[in-house]
């Protein structure tokens, strides 16, 4: 079983102790918190709230930082785009020559827009329609990683049909827990995903009989948001034992997808460490002869993300601030805690008290923070919540018929506008109201 939500036994950090955990932000004496070299109320001032603003700075760092540790046991890493899907934060990852794991079609092409070539992308997810599994051979990616034997059925009918050839790797369910919340859990038994680990050795063999498919090798994704070596370590274990396995048969295994999953601090754990799953992949799997790949999403972009928003009004011992779940979700589908720090200079460093942060949305669970220690907070007072760069914008909805915040991105002294405010007229805009309902009378 998942554990449940972590009781919180220690005390909340101070402001002063987040943004000292963070190296793109800092508290200036006149200008408040900065991000990299810009000033977060300037941002707000000039684009309103709520907002989200990246770091392009903090995602390039963390990707070089992953890409160093894991590279010295010549683990390629894929970034997860579901994580955060803006084509800005795919070029940073373009860029900086990552590859990308996709779920969807959109996510491929959202990939490919932003200049990840094909031969870096690997398509991953449950539930591929034919549509997308078409579209995934068309743009000739690298590998898909398949999910089930039906999916295995459908890609080799999908590709006989093109006259091509699929390269797959399965999917294995390791069943092992990754010890984290859950709703992120992946790799149990109980899990939609993956192929339950006693039936993949003869999986794989059928795959190796198939037309239009051609099995490479093993993929596995335990879980998100993973602190602790062990559930990796006995996941991969499991996995080179099957790789044994496979080749005691004759088959022929040539990479091993180690999937994402790798945590951040979000209060005041230590991020998951690079060069600790660097280790345990170099252990269990370095001296298989296979090609490796990892496949993180929070660890590279979460941190370098804030979300920020204004004090709408203070009520008893709530401050109700103008996002809401529908921007973030995080905290009301997973309980998460997310940092809050006000913006202004003279608010950030004022005497604390117990509040919680809510938004307006009539739902209980539209709340950010219960009991928080917070300096006292007027209307008009911009706060940022922390570490929003990761499955923030991309869970958003419109619920309450909420326009989709804009979001900025900073890279060092720069800052630009990469997503406009949604227009409120957008959000009916392809809205139709049939004639009946005007002529049914009354
Ligand atoms: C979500 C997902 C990831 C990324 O997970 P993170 O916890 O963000 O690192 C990687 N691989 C697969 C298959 C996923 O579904």
């Amino acid at each position: 079983m998942a554990s449940p939500a972590p009781v919180l036994d220690t005390p909340d950090p101070t402001t002063a102790e987040l943004i000292a955990a963070r190296p793109h932000l800092s508290l200036h004496a006149r200008d408040g918190l900065l991000m990299e070299g810009v000033p977060l109320g300037q941002i707000a001032a000039a684009i309103g709230t709520p907002a989200w603003v990246y770091s392009a700075g903090a995602m390039r760092s963390r990707l070089k930082a992953l890409q160093s540790a894991l590279g010295a046991v010549g683990a390629e890493v894929h970034y997860a785009v579901k994580a955060n899907d803006h084509l800005a934060v795919l070029g940073v990852m373009a860029a900086g020559g990552a590859g990308a794991d996709v779920v969807s079609e959109g996510e491929l092409m959202r990939a490919r827009a932003a200049g990840i070539d094909a031969g870096h992308i690997v398509f991953s997810g449950a539930g591929k329609t034919v549509g997308e599994i078409r579209r995934a051979l068309e743009e000739d990616i690298a590998q898909i990683n398949v999910e089930s034997p039906a999916e295995l059925e459908m890609i080799s009918a999908v590709a006989s049909a093109m006259g091509r050839t699929a390269r797959v790797a399965l999917r294995i369910n390791p069943d092992v827990d990754a010890g984290t919340h859950a709703k992120i859990t992946t790799g149990t038994a109980e899990n939609k995903f993956g192929i339950q680990y006693d039936d993949a050795v003869a999986l794989y063999a059928h795959a190796a009989t198939l037309p239009g498919v051609q099995p490479v090798g093993l993929a596995l994704h335990i879980g998100s948001q993973i602190l602790s070596t062990a559930p990796y370590r006995a996941a991969y274990a499991r996995t080179a034992d099957m790789v044994h396995a496979l080749r005691a048969r004759g088959l022929s295994v040539e990479r091993v997808d180690c999937g994402g999953g790798l945590g951040i601090g979000y209060r005041d754990e230590a991020d998951g460490s690079p060069a600790a799953l660097a280790g345990v992949i170099q252990s269990t799997l370095g001296n298989l002869g296979v090609k490796l790949m990892v496949e993180p999403g929070r660890w590279l972009v979460g941190p370098a993300g804030v979300l920020l928003t204004s004090v709408v009004l203070t009520k008893d011992r709530f401050v109700v601030v103008d996002a809401a779940m529908n921007d973030l979700v995080r905290p009301a589908m997973y309980d998460a805690w997310h940092g809050i720090v006000p913006v202004g200079a003279a608010v950030a460093t004022g005497k604390v008290a117990p509040v919680d942060v809510v938004g307006p949305i009539c739902e209980s669970s539209d709340t950010f923070a219960r009991r928080r220690m917070l300096p006292a907070l007027q209307e008009g007072n911009v706060v940022a919540i922390l570490d929003a760069g990761a499955y923030g914008a991309v869970m958003s909805s419109t619920y309450n018929a909420r326009p989709l915040p804009p979001i900025a991105m900073i890279d060092g002294d720069k800052w630009a506008v990469i997503r406009e405010r949604q227009a409120m007229t957008a959000l009916w805009a392809g809205e139709r109201v049939p004639d009946f309902i005007h002529s049914s009378g009354g």
